[in-house]
């Protein structure tokens, strides 16, 4: 079949190259005008030898030609040679001193050496020195206010005269408390009659708090002050955005500092299990203070907001709120956030063994897990889960390193396997305080935290227990903050995608 095919394949390939029909070519007729007939010249010259070799046959015709021929060629190379003038050679004649020292200045090679070249001119006796050299009217300069510093010495430093220093620290202090470190001071000095008096200030101006600029200028001889006030916006900020691999981490990438991302992250683990219930595709949302001004400064403040929206689900939603001269976070509904016990008292972990009945992965046999592993680097701090009394810090048999935390009689949480402590048997600790660091102490095959929650002396399980308490808003004040709510779940968010994305579900869940 195959050999076919290709039997077949040949037997067209053959027809395609069959003779096509071919093109007439007329070539012109040129006429011979006459024959000389070369051939006996050219034999004769092939028998001519012109080398010779004169070691043979001495004596001979051919010789004697040969010796002819050889002495003339010698003969015309020799007349030939002394017409020939020589090529011109790349090398150069050595310089004279007087050359070598006319180059010097245009050599590299001293800057290599840090040394400096190039040609200066010297004055000619055309130039005149002064005796003076005369200054400039006005001088613009800078002064910066250091820390422990003074107003008043700042200005001195930067050439303002004694008395006009301590008279516009005497005009600013009447208008606002002190001048910030690093506060640069823009200065105008005037002239002066002599050089033996400092120069006169003319004009200062500053930037005394984010929204006033203080101006003092000189108006018939004194110097006068004017506030000069500068308009701020002070929308908040909203940042949303896809929670990703890392909440923390999404966060600090879409703007929010560290401070109000860490504390953002802290107050949603109060309400949420971080390690459970966020998922790749859930959103954060983060509102902070923001002020920005007219001259285009912006400043970020504390976090007012904290929402995390799951892909499908009810959003969970924080609220910065002032309940007795306190500012924490409260849920939509009222309830204090910080309450209960820390669902996952280290960051960044995740759970590597559960609550229950489990093989021991070192003594090799069934035995109650009587806590949750969270698997992390070694060196993660580990936080108490919530207020307490440490009751215990030291070497805990299997449990290596181990603290006990008591928060309420009938009510202790505990640590182990950590590589270091952080507080000492006695000592109270707050929520979410750092109480040790993620070892692999005792019985552990790694670094991570067992974590251990005893209600009544009997281990339970974390991941059930409902401990309450914290605070809860009612009445007016509920409203209050409902209404507050309602009014940040309005903002637009900053950026594009994320507007986009946010608007549609602040409608769908208004
Ligand atoms: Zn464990």
């Amino acid at each position: 079949m195959y050999q076919q095919g290709f039997n077949e394949f040949g037997g067209f390939a053959a027809a395609g190259a069959a003779p096509r029909p071919g093109r007439v070519i007329l070539l012109p007729r040129v006429p011979v005008r006459s024959r000389i007939d070369l051939a006996p010249v050219l034999d004769r010259l092939a028998d001519l030898d012109l080398a010779v070799d004169l070691g043979q046959r001495i004596g001979s015709r051919d010789w004697w030609l040969g010796l002819g021929l050889l002495t003339t060629l010698c003969l015309s190379a020799i007349g030939a040679g002394t017409l020939i003038v020589p090529l011109p050679t790349g090398v150069r004649a050595p310089l004279t001193a007087a050359q070598a020292d006319d180059a010097r200045p245009d050599t590299i090679l001293p800057l290599a050496a840090g040394a400096t070249t190039g040609r200066q001119s010297p004055p000619t006796k055309l130039v005149e020195a002064l005796s003076e050299v005369p200054e400039r009217p006005r001088l613009e300069t800078t002064a910066r206010v250091g820390r422990s510093d003074s107003l008043a010495a700042a200005l001195r430093r930067a050439g303002v005269g004694g008395d006009d220093a301590s008279a516009a620290a005497r005009l600013i202090a009447g208008e606002v408390h002190g001048v910030a470190p690093g506060t640069a001071i823009d200065l105008v000095l005037g002239r002066r009659e002599t050089r033996s008096v400092p120069r006169p200030l003319d004009s200062l101006g500053f930037r005394a708090a984010f929204d006033l600029r203080l101006e003092l200028a000189r108006v018939d001889g004194a110097l006068k002050l004017k506030r000069v006030p500068i308009a701020v916006d002070y929308t908040p900020l909203r940042v949303t955005g896809t929670v990703g691999g890392n909440l923390l981490r999404a966060v600090r990438a879409a703007g929010v500092p560290g401070a109000q991302a860490a504390e953002y992250r802290q107050n949603l683990a109060y309400v949420l299990d971080l390690q459970r219930q966020v998922g790749r595709r859930d959103r954060f949302d983060v509102i902070l203070e923001h002020r920005h001004a007219e001259t285009g400064e912006n400043e970020t403040g504390g976090l007012l907001y904290a929402a995390l929206r799951p892909e499908h689900g009810a959003p969970v939603e924080l609220m910065r709120w002032t309940y007795g001269g306190k500012a924490m976070f409260f849920r939509a509904n009222g309830e204090s956030a910080r309450k209960g016990l820390m669902r996952t008292p280290v960051d960044g972990a995740h759970e590597t063994s559960g609550f229950g009945m489990r093989l021991h992965p070192i003594l090799g046999y069934s035995r109650l897990h009587q806590g949750i592993d969270f698997g992390a680097a070694s060196g993660t701090p580990i936080m108490a889960a919530a207020a307490g009394t440490v009751t215990f810090a030291g070497w805990h048999g299997g449990h290596g390193n181990y603290v006990q935390v008591l928060h309420r009689p009938g009510l202790m949480t505990a640590y182990g396997h950590m590589s270091r402590f952080a507080v000492k048997p006695g000592q109270t600790v707050g929520q979410g305080e750092v109480i040790g660091y993620v070892g692999s102490t005792g019985l552990s095959t790694g670094p991570h935290l067992h974590y251990e929650v005893w209600v009544n002396s009997a281990p339970v399980d974390p991941t059930n227990i409902k401990f309450t308490g914290g605070t809860t808003l009612s009445g007016g004040e509920l409203a209050r903050f409902q209404g507050e709510m309602a009014h940040l779940r309005g903002l637009k968010a900053a950026g594009v995608e994320t507007a986009e994305a946010d608007e549609g579900k602040g409608r769908r869940r208004g």
